[in-house]
């Protein structure tokens, strides 16, 4: 079984990697280690950035060999916001701590007549250890819900609607969401380059 140092602190990815790669014995980002930088404009550059970032320092700081490093950079893109929050999904109105109000700005942010499209995107970043990194992506296109519903999932799942439902990723059963996710489809390709 790979050993993997899963460069992330967000208790919802965290969660939903363990689920979808069993076959994987996760390391998690200890709590002394550092905030990982993600400063780049694309999901990609962060993925990668947050995943050298954490092999640096793990090579440095780590107490136990490990076989790589995955890191995740996603978001949510809303077609009527330019693709917003998109790359800055985690820091979007930083004023307000709760999801809960961080949905309920994003939404009053669509005029009435505004499409509703949205995406959520997610590159997967893996650096085995003496090896090449390479990049993985997942995509599961949707629509804004009218108004937060559920309280499954986390961040942005309560005003999703993954095309071709009704239900939100906060009001679906996780397995559903596991089907569907931009995370789900990132970790299917994962799975096909670390196994192929
Ligand atoms: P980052 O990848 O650390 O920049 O953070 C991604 C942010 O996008 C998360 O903090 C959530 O706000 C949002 N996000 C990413 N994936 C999901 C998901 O599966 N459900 C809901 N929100 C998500």
């Amino acid at each position: 079984m790979l050993k993997v140092l899963l460069a992330s602190r967000n208790a919802g990815k965290l969660r939903e990697f363990a689920e979808l790669l069993p076959d994987l014995q996760f390391v998690p980002w200890p709590a002394e280690a550092p905030e990982l930088p993600e400063t780049g404009a694309f999901f990609q550059d962060n993925a990668l950035q947050k995943a050298e970032g954490a092999q640096a320092w793990w090579l440095v700081h780590g107490t136990e060999p490990v076989d790589g490093v995955l890191a995740d950079d996603s978001g949510l893109c809303v077609d009527a916001l330019w693709g917003g929050p998109g790359v800055l999904s985690a820091r979007f109105a930083p004023d307000l701590p709760a999801y809960r109000d961080k949905n309920r700005r994003l939404l009053a942010m669509l005029p009435g007549e505004a499409p509703r499209q949205a995406r959520f995107v997610c590159v997967l970043a893996f650096v085995p250890m003496g090896g090449a990194p390479f990049t993985v992506s997942g995509t599961v296109e949707g629509s804004l819900a009218s108004e937060p519903r559920g309280e499954g999932g986390f961040g942005y799942d309560p005003i999703f609607l993954p095309e071709g439902h009704d239900q939100t990723f906060g009001e679906l059963p996780s397995d559903l969401k596991h089907h569907l996710s931009h995370r789900a489809r990132a970790c299917a390709a994962l799975r096909g380059r670390l196994s192929g």
